[in-house]
């Protein structure tokens, strides 16, 4: 009930309680608040979107009233809704709703997965990536595979294949790691390539017997299409928005901290405006738009308590997954290659060019100059830098920036809360200037899991030792915050649910609980730790630790409730973690799913 009616009704009668009713209650839970002042409870009172009380079921049943909707939990286990920081909202919705190819490398899968997204998607709509083959050597889960490479033999696809099931979708797949791309007939068409068509310097058009394309494209031939795809209709994006809106609900998220683009952020309007929001999402544009927008006075946490603008996003250097992470020293299995930057980075950076990394391919040395010029324009917007860097290298590149500009503008030891994204490789050197520079390191502990089973075999051991090196950051001083990092990488899946993070973290196993003693064990995170990761660090690093990260009076009603004691099979067996379902995720006092039980 509305605070001010139940006031108003209790003004006029004798006798009526003294306090307002509650519209939500929760009752018989086992409740982690992850507030310090008062660490356990048993209820929940919830009035509006707020919290108004915490306590015992006697205690918050007394907040029941005519119109309150009584939830009994029956046991189950509550912790404050999770707080994601860093997922690919617009790639996980095109993953979800177009065609996900991660596990296909032969044909009737192929087939089969392009004819089922083709049936999910309007007709004329493209169907994109794809990432076929990635499993082809990593089996999901698995300890590994055979060493780098390719295998012989590699599955690849053509477009008699799909043309038959495709005749009102154009489709341009790639392979994971984007060294083929498929086009079907309508794509070629689209295109304007036939047989007669000679494929551009560093391209290659696949022909058959006859001359005829395959629809096979490498290289610089990919431009062709990719230059004829119209950008995504409304309604697919809006789509797609919803598909991740229902994989947070499921997996009890309540905040999504996303890389934005103007077009994102038209849908996340446009699905609030309609009711349909059922995550907070907060809003990161690429830096380079701060040339724009700072003379717009958008500053930090611009927005209201659905959308919210809380930093720019930006990029050092590549990543693990294809190698182009940017290292002191060569790669292992790959000794010409040092990793590369990103083309932010340059000062002839084009705005748009950030995510791009075909452009700064050539360069291994490089002037830092352009990151270091927009995030000197940030500084007086507050919006909060929060910048990739992976490598070795890229981290200590981001480090000696952050640590100038910080130092200039007499910031180092205000409440700036810059975000280092990933910190993936640190070097032993570097460790302690996260403390000293007082910054957030994003992590994604879901990369232990997978990147595990490769790591050693390309930065070897010793490197490695400073790769998802979570205690040492945090001894070091790092506030730690986690995400998922979903979609994942081009080679794996990363969901939204956070257990998969959480129990990396834990165990540093791979799904398979691979190697039983956990990788580099001594970086293990304790289940306290990664759940406050998950959600009061990472609402504080975006300056909302007013409002979310623990179940206290007076902050947002964000809850998720489980059928598992994460904190509990978290500490004694935490390969549970991966079983554990959620029974109910709660935000703004809203019951945004339920479970049927
Ligand atoms: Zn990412």
């Amino acid at each position: 009930m509305n605070r001010l009616r139940a006031f108003l009704l209790c003004a006029g009668l004798a006798g009526c309680a003294s306090r307002d009713a509650a519209d939500l209650i929760l009752v018989n839970g086992n409740v982690y608040t992850m507030d310090s002042a008062q660490p356990r409870a048993q209820a929940i009172a919830v009035d509006g979107e707020w919290i108004v009380a915490v306590g015992s079921n006697a205690e918050i049943r007394r907040y029941a009233g005519a119109g309150t909707r009584t939830v009994d939990l029956d046991g189950a286990h509550v912790f404050p809704g999770f707080n994601d920081a860093h997922v690919h909202i617009q790639a996980t919705g095109a993953l979800l709703t177009g065609a996900n190819l991660l596990d296909v490398h032969q044909a009737g899968l192929f087939v089969e997965r392009i004819k089922g997204a083709a049936a999910r998607l309007p007709a004329g709509s493209w169907i994109t990536r794809g990432d076929w083959g990635a499993y082809e050597q990593w089996a999901a889960g698995s300890a590994g595979g055979p060493a780098g490479g390719r295998s012989a033999g590699r599955f690849t696809p053509s477009r008699d294949l799909i043309d038959s099931v495709t005749p009102e979708h154009p489709v341009f797949v790639r392979s994971f790691d984007g060294a083929m791309y498929l086009a079907n007939a309508r794509a070629l068409e689209a295109a304007g390539i036939d047989a007669r068509t000679r494929a551009p310097q560093g391209g290659t058009i696949e022909r058959d017997g006859a001359g005829r394309p395959t629809g096979i494209l490498r290289g610089a031939a990919v431009s062709l299409v990719e230059r004829v795809i119209p950008p995504i209709p409304f309604d697919q994006r809006l789509a797609q928005v919803r598909a991740v809106l229902q994989e947070a609900r499921e997996g009890g998220v309540t905040t999504i901290q996303d890389l934005t683009t103007a077009e994102q952020l038209q849908a996340y309007r446009e699905l609030q405006r309609r009711g349909e929001l059922t995550a907070r999402i907060l809003l990161r544009p690429s830096l380079d738009n701060v040339v724009h927008t700072a003379g717009l006075g958008l500053t930090q946490g611009f927005g209201d308590h659905w959308l919210r603008f809380i930093g720019y996003k930006a990029w050092v250097d590549g990543i693990m997954g294809n190698s182009s992470a940017m290292f002191f020293r060569p790669y292992d299995h790959d000794p010409a290659n040092k990793g590369l930057v990103r083309p932010i980075m340059l000062p002839e950076a084009r705005p748009g060019a950030a995510m791009s990394m075909t452009e700064s391919q050539k360069y291994t040395d490089f002037g830092v100059g352009n990151l270091e010029r927009l995030l000197n324009l940030a500084v007086p917007t507050a919006l909060t830098p929060h910048v990739h860097a992976i490598g070795d290298k890229g981290v200590r590149l981001l480090l000696d920036i952050y640590e100038r500009v910080l130092t200039e503008r007499g910031l180092v030891d205000s409440d700036h809360r810059w975000r280092v994204i990933h910190a993936q490789v640190v070097h032993p050197n570097d460790m302690r200037r996260f403390g000293q520079l007082r910054l957030v390191a994003e992590v994604n502990p879901y990369h232990v899991s997978d990147d595990m089973r490769w790591m050693e075999e390309r930065i070897g051991a010793e490197r490695s030792k400073g790769a998802y090196a979570f205690r040492d950051l945090k001894n070091a001083g790092a506030v730690l915050i986690f995400g998922s990092d979903s979609p994942g990488t081009n080679a794996a899946r990363y969901y939204l649910s956070p257990v998969y993070g959480l129990y990396a973290a834990v165990t540093r196993q791979t799904l398979k609980g691979e190697p039983a003693e956990g990788w580099f064990p001594a970086q293990r995170l304790t289940m306290e730790e990664a759940i406050e990761a998950y959600t009061k660090t990472s609402a504080w690093a975006s300056f909302e630790e007013g409002i979310k990260g623990t179940l206290s009076v007076g902050k947002l009603a964000d809850i998720a409730v489980f059928d598992t004691d994460l904190m509990d099979v978290g500490r004694s067996q935490p390969a549970r973690l991966l079983e554990a379902r959620t029974l109910y995720t709660v935000v703004g006092g809203r019951v945004v799913f339920q479970r049927g039980r």
